[in-house]
Formats: structure tokens, sequence, C-alpha cells
């Protein structure tokens, strides 16, 4: 039996509060008593607290993009996770590959914040994927698997076990390039047979695998229908509501 369908919405910098209850709005009409998956919404910082309040006695999910790893102090610009808590966040992307690029976030950077975010209760999206020029360098697994092991460091099997792991191939990010299922699987299922060296095969079996590079209505059924394929981490068509309701419709078609 496959795992329950996992889909994610990074909402990226996009929308303003007004915009982002709209949507919020949108997708609570349709999934306010939806149990076929597991969904989350990831606004921007500013929108968390009315996004919070729209989907609160649902089971639609709330997550940040990003935190850093203190519980509080001088650190202009930061939020931790306790903010996050407050804010009603129970989930947090970490090392998202823009993060990655832009922000010269680490793997040790990466590791930090997960061990951070599951002291206080919050359950980390961690995104790992390779650049166009490692995937053509046939580096596609060593990468993956340096940032995999990195995120993983010192963390015990019953914490990891919470853990969603996101492949997201960055050539594949907001291109509308989407990596072929097949493609897309052959690197879910190396993420899942390393977290079983790493762990047990349980916890191999268990742990979310989800997978993020331009999904669309058009490609999640053909991307869930991959053994090792769990579910999606949206950009681009999460943040117009008929798409992302079709992508979370096309995700449980045949679970
Ligand atoms: C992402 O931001 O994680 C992502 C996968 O974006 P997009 O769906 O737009 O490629």
């Amino acid at each position: 039996m496959k795992r329950k369908p996992f889909i994610a919405g990074n909402w990226k910098m996009h929308k303003s509060i007004k915009e982002a209850a709209e949507l919020a709005n949108e997708i609570k009409r349709r999934f306010y008593d939806f149990d076929r998956a597991e969904i989350v919404l990831a606004p921007p910082f500013t929108a968390l607290a009315a996004v919070a309040d729209i989907i609160a006695s649902t089971p639609v999910k709330l997550a940040a993009q990003n935190m850093f790893w203190e519980k509080e102090g001088a650190f202009t610009g930061e939020v931790s996770p306790l903010m996050l808590k407050d804010a009603g966040c129970s989930y947090v992307i970490l090392g998202h590959s823009e993060r990655r690029a832009y922000f010269c976030e680490s793997d040790e950077n990466v590791n930090k914040k997960i061990k951070a975010a599951l002291r206080e209760g919050i359950l980390p999206i961690v995104c790992v994927g390779e650049r166009l020029e490692e995937r053509e360098a046939g580096k596609t697994i060593e990468v993956v698997e340096r940032q995999l092991r990195g995120a993983l460091e010192e963390i015990k099997e019953e914490e990891a076990r919470k853990i969603v792991i996101a492949y997201e191939p960055v050539w594949a990010i907001g291109t509308g390039k989407t990596a072929a299922p097949n493609q897309a699987e052959e690197v879910h299922k190396f993420i899942r047979e390393t977290i079983g060296k790493l762990y047990t095969e349980d916890t191999s079996s268990d742990i979310l695998v989800i997978y993020g590079g331009s999904v669309k209505p058009e490609n999640i059924t053909f991307l869930i229908k991959e053994e090792d394929i769990d579910g999606a981490l949206v950009g681009g068509a999460s943040l117009e509501s008929d798409k992302f309701i079709k992508i979370i419709e096309g995700a449980v078609l045949d679970v």
C-alpha cells in the first residue's frame, strides 16, 4: 500500500495578505474536510497568520518557507522556530535550492535548521536536488547523497521519520521542464535506499519522498504512479487555485 499523498504549495515571494487570504479561502472551500492527501500551504511570512486563521479547523496545514535555528536573540531579519509555531505552522521548507543558491545555505546550515525545527515540533520539508551542470556531469546521485547525508547528520531515527524529503532537480524548478517520471523515480528510489542504509527498512518504507519541479495538473498523475514518489512540492502552479486543486485531485486519483 502506497503512502498517503502529500502536496505542498510553495508560494515563494508572491501574494499580498489579501491575495493570500483569497487563495487560501478557495483551497479551503474545496478541501475543508478532505483526508485523502496531506495538503500544505507555504505562504510568505507576512501572510502566515492570515492563512492560519482561514485553514484553522480544516485538515489543511501551514508551512513557512525558511527559518533560523536559534530560539530568539539579536538576529535581525530572522524568524525562529518558536515564532513559526506561534504563527500556526506545522511544517517548514528547508534547504530549498533558491535558498542554497541566493542565500549561501550550506548542508551544515540545513542540518542545524532541521534539528531546531524538530526540537520545537515543526516538521521539516527538506529539499535536495542537482543543478543542470551536475546532472550533465553524471553527478546527480553524488550530489543528492551528499545533501541528504548532510541534512540528516546526527538526527536519530525517530526524528528522521518525521521529515519529508523533497527531490527537486534545480533545472526543473520554474523552468517548465519536468523530470520524466522514470528519471525522478530513479532518484527517489535512491533516496529511499539511502534512508534504509542510514536507518532501517521500516523508516525507509514509511518516509515521504515528494517531487518538485514544474509540477502541473497535466503531469501529476504520471509522477504519482511511480512507486517511490509520494507527492509534490509545487511552486508556480500553486499560485492559482484551479491548478493547485487539480494537482491535488490528480494525486489521489489512483490511491
Ligand atoms: C519549488 O519552488 O519548489 C518548485 C518546484 O517550483 P515550480 O513548481 O515552479 O517549478
